[in-house]
Formats: structure tokens, sequence, C-alpha cells
């Protein structure tokens, strides 16, 4: 059997050359899936996270329509919308589709919070084929009339559950409403929860349904690991993790911005070259966080979970969840951000007494038990008398523990 390449799902030979450009040689399952019922106007479902290649698998469509029928959007107007849930998720987008329709003459206009609205309107203007935006700066400049959705033939919702999450569905269900009712539409979530299905009910038509690597199923190439440890411990066994040079591009996950800070701050004091990522920090400081982690000016990033999804760093060695998060699903978004196109990744998530319930949730949503390594504090044990089995591990402690005695964590 050969395998499909991009010529074989009816792309233009414009975007098969700016594939060939970036290395796009074989689509990947989400590509194969989707592109072929998008180029022939049927909307689009898609239950698949970042990483599967979803970007590509609707813009190639967008851009293979644009180029179709060239028309030149008017004042204001846009011919496709493209909603992320982030900044950066956007800002990702936009460079994809810059990237993909390279010599081709599409115009694209990101509208995202904290940056500057007045050069927004200004690149309005003159119109978009393509704006691409997060959701309350949209409805800003709609509210304005400084962008019209109305003529707009392509609407995307992308990390629909992530929308969700960071409160946005308001906002969503107000801007589907001004979208003209001709028009194909695609929705890409992760996960199904009730009112994402309500929503894709009422925004798509017929959909062609593409399901790709359910949130449950984690990559296999990522090597997971928990460490026990007090909350007052995480900082110092942070110090040490970091003092191997293996620990080469660090993303390290806190609960709190607030967390995220007094994180990096410790760390900063230590000599190592780090920054953090989260929803108070301005725009320009957000993209310069990542662009230094990109390009290994600071080693380490420490982020809440609004960089959870989205963020595409190529070559995270590790990921480590100093704290645990709130929701399993964002478990398994966080250690994604490792062993991304191919590459092999290590996982750490550091545990306290008080997030093992927490554990165990998210142990029961990945359906594994994640092997304990190291030692395991006497205060994680507080509910239970101390035996020496529940201490063993003792010196030992970089070595991964047999699974026969993982079972010891449940017992608090
Ligand atoms: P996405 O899920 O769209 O964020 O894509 C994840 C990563 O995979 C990005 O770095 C893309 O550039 C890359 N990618 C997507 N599709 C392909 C492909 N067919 N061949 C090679 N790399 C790809």
């Amino acid at each position: 059997m050969t395998s499909p390449n991009f010529a074989g799902l009816g792309l233009p030979d414009i975007l098969l050359h700016a594939l060939t450009a970036h290395k796009f040689t074989i689509p990947t399952p989400i590509q194969v899936d989707a592109i072929p019922p998008l180029l022939k106007g049927r909307d689009l479902l898609g239950i698949a996270q970042t990483g599967s290649g979803k970007t590509a698998a609707f813009a190639l469509p967008i851009l293979t329509h644009l180029l179709a029928e060239p028309r030149r959007p008017g004042p204001f107007q846009t011919r496709a919308l493209v909603l992320a849930p982030t900044r950066e998720l956007a800002l990702q987008i936009d460079e994809a589709i810059r990237a993909f329709g390279a010599g081709s003459r599409v115009r694209t206009v990101v509208i995202i919070g904290g940056a500057s609205r007045f050069r927004q309107c200004e690149a309005m203007r003159r119109g978009a084929d393509i704006v691409v935006g997060t959701p309350g700066r949209v409805r800003d400049l709609m509210n304005t009339r400084e962008l019209s959705i109305a003529t707009a033939e392509r609407f995307v919702l992308d990390e629909a559950d992530r929308m969700l999450d960071l409160g946005f569905i308001k906002d969503i269900r107000h801007i589907v409403s001004a979208l003209p009712s001709r028009r194909q539409s695609c929705l890409f979530s992760a996960t199904m929860p009730a009112e994402i299905a309500s929503l894709a009910a009422s925004l798509l038509r017929d959909p062609v349904r593409v399901e790709i690597a359910r949130v449950e199923a984690t990559a296999p190439k990522i090597a997971q690991s928990v460490r026990f440890v007090t909350s007052s411990g995480k900082q110092a066994l942070l110090a040490e993790l970091l003092s191997e040079p293996d620990f080469k591009r660090v993303l390290v996950f806190t609960r709190t911005k607030h967390g995220a800070n007094k994180v990096a701050e410790r760390l900063e004091a230590t000599g190592v070259q780090v920054d953090a990522i989260h929803g108070n920090k301005s725009q320009p400081q957000r993209e310069r966080a990542l662009r230094d982690f990109r390009t290994g000016r600071a080693r380490v990033l420490v982020a809440t979970d609004i960089a959870a999804r989205g963020i595409d760093v190529t070559g995270v060695s590790h990921v480590i969840n100093f704290d645990l998060p709130a929701e399993p699903e964002s478990y398994v978004h966080r250690i994604g951000r490792t062993a991304r196109a191919g590459a092999e990744g290590i996982a750490i998530a550091f545990c306290d007494p008080a997030e093992r319930s927490t554990l165990r949730q998210i142990e029961k949503l990945m359906g594994e038990k994640i092997p304990v390594v190291g030692d395991i504090p006497a205060e994680t044990y507080q509910s239970r008398p101390q035996s020496p089995q529940n201490r063993r591990g003792g010196p030992g402690r970089w070595q991964s523990r047999p699974s026969g005695q993982r079972g010891m964590r449940s017992a608090a």
C-alpha cells in the first residue's frame, strides 16, 4: 500500500510547493481524513488535539478555496474567520497559514487581545482574506464595526473545549450569530463535553466527523514518572533535577500565575535562565518568553495552563508538573508539550499529600499507573501509620520502583 501524499488529496500546485518547502511530505491522519471533505465543501467536526496536524487540515482547504475564487474583501470584511482560545495559538495558526500561503496574495489579519487594537483596525481597513483571532477582541472589533464577518464564507472554531474552560462560550455564540448562514464551518475539540456537543450541533450542518488520538491516549514516547514530595520540598527538588545537564529545555507547570512567578524568581536566583508565561503577562512579554524558550535563550519556561495546549515548541526535553492540574485532562495536554514531532520526551509530576486524589483521577483518565521514582517523604502518608513497606525506596532515590510496589500510593 502506498502512503497518501498531499498531491493525492487534491490540493493546488502552489500549496504543494509550499508544503514541500516546509518539509511536509506525508499528510498526518487528520489531514488525510479532513482535507478531501473540506475541499468538497462539507462541514467538519474534528476530535483532535494540537500536535495532530489539524492546523494544516483546516488551513489548506481554506487557502485552496481562496485561491480558486480570488475576490478582494471589502473594507473591514473578512472571507474566513478562525477562532482560537489563546493569543499564542492564534499567532501560531497565522504563522502556519502565511507559510502555506507564501507566494499567494492571501492576506491574513490577527485580531487578539494584548496587542495594538489600533493597528488591527487599520489592517482591517483593507479587508482580510482570513482573520485569525481570539473571541474577546474579535467581538470587540465587531461591536465597533471595525470587523464584519457577515461575508465570511469559512469559519473554524479551534480547541472548542478550551474555549469553554476559558469562559468564551457566550462570546462564541454571539460571534456565530453574526456569521452568514451560507458558510462552511469546522469545529475542533480534544474532548466533547455536552456543551461543546450542543454548540457543534447548532454550528455544523451534516458534518463529517473525524476523530484522531483521543485525549485519553497519551503519546507513547513520553516516559512519565511521579515524585512524591511535600509542598515545601518541591522547589528544592526542581533545582536538583535542573542540575542535571539532560534537562535541556524544560517546561514547568504551576497551578497559579503567582506560583509561576514565584518558581521562576527562585530559579533565577540560583542562576537558571528562566522565564514565566501566564495570563497576567502582556502579549509582548508572552511572545518574548516563548521566543527565548524556542531559541534556547531560556532553558526553563514556567507556565500556567494557558500554555498547556496549543503551544508548539519542538525539542522540549522535560515537562515538569510542579503542581498537578485541577483538571485531569490538562495533565494530558501538559505532557503533550514534550515528545512532539516524533521525538522522545520525559514528563515528571510532583505530587504533594494534598494532590494524591488528583493523581488518582489522572491515572484513572489515562487508564494507567504512573511509575513512582524516588523517595516517599513520610508526610505524604500522614493518614496511614508508617510501615517499613511504606518507607521503601530509602536512599535509592533515583531508581524507578518496580510496578509491584506502586500500589502503595493509593493507600493514603
Ligand atoms: P498542529 O497540530 O497543527 O499544531 O501541528 C503540530 C506540528 O506538526 C506543527 O509543528 C506542524 O508544523 C507539524 N506538522 C503538521 N502536519 C505535518 C506534516 N504533514 N508533516 C510534517 N509536519 C507536520
